[in-house]
C-alpha cells in the first residue's frame, strides 16, 4: 500500500556527524580506534550539576536519577590528558578546520565571521568531562537533490563522543579511544517531505563530507540523526543510524508509529479515557499469587501490578512491526528505571501464567470490564517506580505522540532513550579563544577546492582509467592525492591501481607506514622508465622495511632497476644460446618454451612486452642462420 507522505505531513531534517581523517580536535592524538587491552583504566561516579547559566538540562536530570558508574578506558598512544579532562584544549586541528571550510565552501553556507567553542552538556557519561565542544562554523547554505534544493541550517565542527564497549547493571564501560575525533555535524532544514527524499539528501551529504578526500570510511563513521514528524504527531529525533540503506525505513516506520499513536489516542478519547483515570496510584502486591506459578520468572518472586482503566486491547495494539504500544511501555521503563520487561493482560495467557492466575491478578488489581494491567517483577520500591512510569506514558498517550529522542534499533525499529534535549546544553568553552578566519584564507581554499563527482568521473575517463578504476576512486580519499599525481604526469592507471588495489593489499599484510611522497616517488621512477610496474608493490614492501633509505638504493639492493635494451638482448641470446637444440628442432614455436625462461631472468628489470618483442627477433635472426 502506498502511503500519501504529503496527505499526512510527513516533515523530516537530517543531522548527520562524519568523523574526519585526521588528528584529534582538541588535543594531538592520532584518531585511531583500538581493539587491544587498554593501557589505563578509570571509575567515575556521575552527579548532576548546574551548567554555568544556573539551569538543569531535562535530559541530564534523568540520566541522574539512574545512579551509575562509569569506566573510561585509554591508551598511551591515542589518548592524553585531554580525554580524561586534565588538562586545557588545545587549539582546533588545522586540517579538520580546512575540511569543515571546504564543505561549508562547497555547498555555499555562510561561514561565520568568529567561531565561538562552545560547551554541550552530554549526561550519558560518554564525556569524561560531561561536556562535548561544539563549534559553529557556517550557518545557510543548500545542496542539490535530483528535483529540489535542500536548504543547510548549520555546518559545526565537534568533538566525538567515547564509544560505549560493554553495558552492566548501574555501569558502563566507555573506550576513549574515540573520543575527540573531529566530527563534521551538518543540520538540513525540515524540508525533506518523504523516506526517499531522506535516503536522498544523506546520500548527498555523505557525498559531500566524502568529496573531501578526509571523511573517515567504515560502519560508525558516519552517524544520522533523524527528526521526524507527521502533521498529527511530534517532533521526534531518531539517533544514531548508522546504515545508510536503512535511513528510510526509519522514516517510514517513525511515521507509522506517530500515525498509530494519534490513532491510540482518538480511541481513547473515544472510550471517554480521561486525565482522571491515570491520577490515582495503587500498586498491587501479587507476589501471593505466583508463589507457586508456572511461569518461571515470576515463582516465587515479587511482583506488582497496576489496573489501567478501560485501556484492554490498547496495549497490545501494534505501533511498529513487531512493536506494540506495550513493548514502548516496556522501553520507557528500561530507560528510566533500568527494569527489564513488563508483561501486560492483552498478551496473556503465556509465559506459564494460568488462566486462575489472571484472575486473581484481575481481581486483586480491581480490574473491571475493559480494564487492563501490568505486572513487573522488582521489588516494591523498584516495582512501583516502574508501575508509575507506565501510568504516566498511558497518560501522555491522551495528548497523541510525545516529544522525544529515541535510539535506531537494527531493524529499522526505533525505541524511546530520553526527553528532547533541552536548550540549557550550550555554554561558553573559556579555555579557547574563538576561532578568526582570514578572508585571504579562505580565497586560497576556494582555489583547491575538491572537484565534483561529475568532474572526476570525465577526467579520469580522459586519463583512460577504466570503468572499474573510476568508480573505485572517485569517492576513495585517495582522489585528491591521485589528481595531485595525475598533474605530475603519472600514468593513470598504474598509479590508480596502486592505490587502490596494491595499498589495500600491504594493509593486509600489516604495511601501514607507506606515505604519499613514497608512492608519488616510486610512480615517477616508473614513469622515467626507472622500473616496471609490475614491481612497484614488491619495492614499496621493501622500501617500508628501512624507509629512511633512498628508491635508489632499494632498487639497486633488489636489482629492481631496469637493464638497458642491450642487456635485454644479451640475456635473451643467452638463454636461446643455452636451449639452442630446442630451438633448432621447433623453430619459432620455442617461443613459448623461452618466454618463462626469460620473463623469470627479467621480472622487473624490463616490460613483458619488450621481453616478447626481443625474444621473437632473436629466434627469427637465429631461424634464418
Ligand atoms: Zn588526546
Amino acid at each position: 500500500m502506498e502511503t500519501d507522505w504529503r496527505k499526512i505531513g510527513l516533515k523530516a531534517g537530517l543531522e548527520c556527524h562524519q568523523q574526519l581523517d585526521t588528528g584529534k580536535l582538541f588535543c594531538r592524538c592520532p584518531s585511531i580506534l583500538k581493539e587491544d587491552k587498554p593501557d589505563i583504566k578509570v571509575k567515575r561516579y556521575i552527579r548532576a550539576a548546574a551548567s554555568e547559566l544556573g539551569e538543569f538540562d531535562r535530559a541530564a536530570l534523568e540520566a541522574v536519577g539512574k545512579k551509575r558508574i562509569f569506566v573510561y578506558e585509554g591508551y598511551n598512544d591515542v589518548t592524553c590528558e585531554l580525554e580524561f579532562d586534565e588538562c586545557p584544549p588545545k587549539p582546533a586541528e588545522p586540517e579538520a578546520l580546512e575540511t569543515i571550510l571546504k564543505v561549508a565552501l562547497m555547498s555555499k553556507s555562510k561561514i561565520l565571521d568568529e567561531m565561538f567553542v562552545m560547551r554541550k552538556s552530554v549526561a550519558d557519561g560518554s564525556v569524561v568531562s560531561s561536556f562535548q565542544r561544539t563549534m559553529l562554523v557556517a550557518l545557510g547554505g543548500e545542496l542539490e537533490l535530483s528535483n529540489k534544493r535542500v536548504g543547510i541550517q548549520s555546518l559545526a565542527l565537534e568533538e566525538d563522543a567515547a564509544r560505549p564497549v560493554e553495558k552492566k547493571a548501574g555501569e558502563i564501560t566507555y573506550r576513549l579511544d574515540r573520543l575527540g575525533i573531529p566530527l563534521i555535524e551538518l543540520a538540513t532544514a525540515p524540508e525533506l517531505f518523504s523516506p526517499e527524499e531522506v535516503r536522498e539528501c544523506a546520500e548527498k551529504i555523505g557525498e559531500l563530507f566524502r568529496r573531501t578526500c578526509r571523511a573517515k570510511r567504515g560502519l560508525g563513521t558516519i552517524r544520522q540523526d533523524v527528526n521526524i514528524s507527521i502533521a498529527k504527531g511530534a517532533r521526534i529525533e531518531v539517533k544514531g543510524v548508522q546504515e545508510l540503506g536503512l535511513i528510510d525505513e526509519y522514516v517510514r516506520r517513525e511515521a507509522q508509529r506517530q500515525i498509530a499513536l494519534v490513532e491510540l489516542k482518538e480511541e481513547m478519547l473515544h472510550r471517554k479515557i480521561t486525565e482522571k483515570n491515570f491520577e490515582e496510584f495503587d500498586a498491587a502486591d501479587l507476589s501471593q499469587i505466583f508463589s507457586h506459578s508456572e511461569c518461571k520468572f515470576l515463582h516465587g518472586k515479587s511482583v506488582f501490578g497496576i489496573k489501567l482503566q478501560k485501556m484492554q486491547g490498547l496495549i497490545g495494539k501494534e505501533l511498529q512491526p513487531d512493536r506494540r504500544f506495550g513493548t514502548e511501555l516496556a522501553s520507557y521503563v528500561k530507560a528510566r528505571t533500568g527494569l527489564h520487561g513488563i508483561i501486560h493482560s492483552d498478551e496473556l495467557p503465556a509465559y506459564g501464567i494460568s488462566e486462575r492466575e489472571l484472575e486473581q491478578v484481575k481481581h486483586k488489581c480491581d480490574c473491571i470490564m475493559n480494564d487492563a494491567f501490568v505486572l513487573v517483577q522488582a521489588e516494591r520500591e523498584k516495582a512501583e517506580s516502574a508501575l508509575r512510569v507506565v501510568v504516566e506514558r498511558c497518560r501522555q498517550a491522551l495528548l497523541g505522540v510525545p516529544e522525544e529522542t529515541r535510539d535506531a534499533l537494527e531493524n529499522g525499529n526505533t525505541e524511546y532513550s530520553r526527553p528532547l534535549p533541552g536548550a540549557a546544553r550550550m555554554y561558553p568553552e573559556t579555555d579557547l579563544e574563538p576561532v578568526k578566519v582570514e578572508e585571504k584564507y579562505l580565497n586560497e581554499l576556494k582555489k583547491e577546492l575538491p572537484l565534483s563527482v561529475a568532474e572526476r568521473e570525465k577526467l579520469y575517463r580522459e586519463k583512460g582509467l577504466s570503468t572499474n578504476l573510476v568508480e573505485g576512486m572517485r569517492l576513495s580519499n585517495f582522489a585528491c592525492f591521485f589528481e595531485q599525481l595525475l598533474q605530475k604526469g603519472v600514468n593513470a592507471t598504474t598509479a590508480a591501481t596502486l592505490l587502490l588495489e596494491g595499498l589495500t593489499q600491504l594493509r593486509r599484510e600489516g604495511i601501514t607506514n607507506i606515505s604519499n611522497e613514497m608512492v608519488e616517488e616510486i610512480l615517477l621512477a616508473e614513469r622515467k622508465g626507472e622500473i616496471t610496474k609490475d614491481v612497484l608493490l614488491g619495492a614499496l614492501r621493501e622500501w617500508s622495511k628501512c624507509h629512511e633509505k633512498k628508491l635508489g638504493g632499494i632498487l639497486k639492493e633488489l636489482k629492481m632497476g631496469k637493464v638497458a635494451a642491450g642487456d635485454v638482448r644479451k640475456i635473451i641470446a643467452d638463454i636461446i644460446e643455452k636451449n639452442k637444440q630446442l630451438v633448432d628442432e621447433k623453430g619459432m614455436h620455442a617461443i613459448g618454451a623461452l618466454m618463462g625462461d626469460a620473463m623469470q631472468q627479467l621480472r622487473g628489470k624490463a616490460d613483458g612486452g619488450e621481453i616478447s618483442r626481443v625474444l621473437r627477433e632473436e629466434l627469427g635472426k637465429r631461424a634464418k642462420k
